[in-house]
């Protein structure tokens, strides 16, 4: 018989954490919360019912101690960690010694990680699997002779790709052949510096691709279902900005056979918790990019549309339980979006932490903030820029839309620059309301409005 966690740690801040802490909660779960000497007034380290200082200010130092998060847990009694999105949540040698510890990792098994955190291996396994790939070149390519044969065979533009790379980081365009040496040099530079990997490899780069990301979700015994796709391409730099669900470009029919075929694909390698495969779309066709085998900051959207908690069935399944809904109980129900708040000066995107003087989060039907702010907190510099998430769910996009727009009218953030003016822009922009974008229109559009 299975039987719930009685307490679990969040290995996380900010939002996220406070988002998990209250799936806990909501399940007569106890949480403890870790923090850095630079959090200690955060709102984590608050709202969960205990919490530990792991580390100074610095992350390697606290928030990626292995060893520090182990001692908290063996302190605290802690029998399961959650690791949230970035941090340590897709290191397979963290899953590692947590189960080496008698401790329960909330999320995939480490070989699974490892599968897909090397992109090649990823793209290997999928196609394996009967996933579309994107075309390039079969593995990795080992020299610029290789690079070049490959390329010229498939064309350009293509786009070089460290395999260790992620973050949008480790990727570099090559428009034409003149273009090719460079690129090979740098990507293999950057995979190296960023991800002690060198490795890369090539794929044909896509023009006018939307970025369409399906959700699945596996009880780790062979039986996953899909939620659905999310549209994030609203990018800029290759990071994620605006996210909605489902995607504007995706017909039922059409969801129903990528979300089968990726749920049949984690079924087959027997994946445990929540995953996203992300994909590449164009002109009516999919082309697998990664799989992050986590919980992504976009979930809500999904959370919106499905009216599931993703988080307790992360937590249900990481206790032995089944997942409490089937394929057949899924639908979609009208439409949700979400826009990432970060503490960044426009135009240029600046960091810029500090003291938020007023915090009021809007609210009303269909409105949900995720956020670790409150009046008085200050911003530390050490960390990601994310601040918040605000998510709308309307019955249908122009409802969302319109929602959304008054939602960030509400929004109060003062003492610091955010990203919020940005949206209230975005929201002007016909290509936004009528949902008609692909990955690089943000870009185009940053370029002519801020030159
Ligand atoms: P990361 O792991 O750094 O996030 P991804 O492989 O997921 O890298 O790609 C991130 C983004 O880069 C995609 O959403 C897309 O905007 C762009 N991109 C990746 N591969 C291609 C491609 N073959 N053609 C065009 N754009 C691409």
């Amino acid at each position: 018989m299975a039987e719930l966690f009685d307490k679990i740690l969040i290995a996380n801040r900010g939002e996220i954490a406070l988002r998990v802490i209250r799936a806990a909660r909501e399940m007569g779960i106890k949480t403890v919360a870790v923090h850095s000497t630079a959090d200690s007034d955060a709102m984590h380290v608050r709202m969960a019912d205990e919490a530990i200082c792991i580390g100074p200010p610095s992350s390697t130092q606290s928030y990626l101690s292995i060893p520090a998060i182990i001692a908290a847990c063996e302190v605290t009694g802690a029998q399961a960690i959650h690791p949230g999105y970035g941090f340590l949540s897709e290191n397979q040698g963290f899953v590692q010694v947590v189960e080496d510890h008698g401790l329960k990792f909330i999320g995939p098994s480490a070989e699974h990680i490892s599968i897909m955190g090397d992109k090649i291996t990823a793209k290997d396994t999928m196609k394996k699997l009967g996933v579309p790939c994107v075309p390039g070149s079969d593995g990795g390519v080992p020299d610029f002779e290789t690079a070049k044969s490959v390329s010229d065979a498939m064309g350009y533009p293509v786009i070089i790709k460290a395999t260790a790379g992620g973050g949008g980081r480790g990727m570099k365009l090559a428009k034409t052949a003149a273009d090719l040496e460079e690129a090979f040099r740098t990507a293999r530079a950057e995979g190296k510096a960023a991800f002690g990997n060198d490795e890369v490899y090539i794929e044909k780069y896509l023009g006018t691709p939307r970025h369409i990301e399906v959700q699945v979700f596996g009880d780790g015994r062979g039986r996953a279902v899909h939620l659905a796709e999310r549209d994030c391409s609203l990018q800029r730099r290759h990071q994620k900005v605006f996210e909605e669900a489902p995607g504007p470009a995706i017909d039922p029919e059409t969801r129903a056979r990528i979300g089968k075929t990726c749920a049949d694909a984690v079924a087959a390698i027997g994946y445990e918790g929540a995953g996203t495969i992300e994909f590449l779309y164009e002109n009516g066709e999919f082309f697998f990019i990664e799989m992050n085998t986590r919980l992504q900051v976009e979930h809500p959207v999904t959370e919106g549309i499905f009216g599931i908690d993703l988080v307790r069935e992360q937590i249900r399944v990481a206790s032995g339980f089944e997942m409490s809904f089937t394929q057949e109980d899924l639908e979609v129900n009208g439409h949700s979006i979400e826009v990432r708040i970060n503490a960044e000066k426009l135009p240029n995107f600046t960091p810029c932490p500090g003291k938020v003087t007023a915090f009021h989060a809007p609210g009303g039907l269909g409105v949900r903030m995720d956020s670790a702010l409150y009046t008085g907190y200050s911003i530390p510099p050490y960390y990601d820029s994310l601040i918040g998430k605000l998510i709308v769910q309307g019955r249908d996009r122009p409802e969302a839309l319109s929602r959304l727009k008054r939602a960030l009218g509400e929004l109060i953030i003062d003492g610091i620059d955010t990203s919020v003016p940005l949206f209230h822009a975005l929201l002007e922009e016909e290509a936004v309301l009528t949902g008609d974008y692909n990955i690089h229109w943000l870009e185009k559009w940053l370029e002519e409005k801020f030159e």
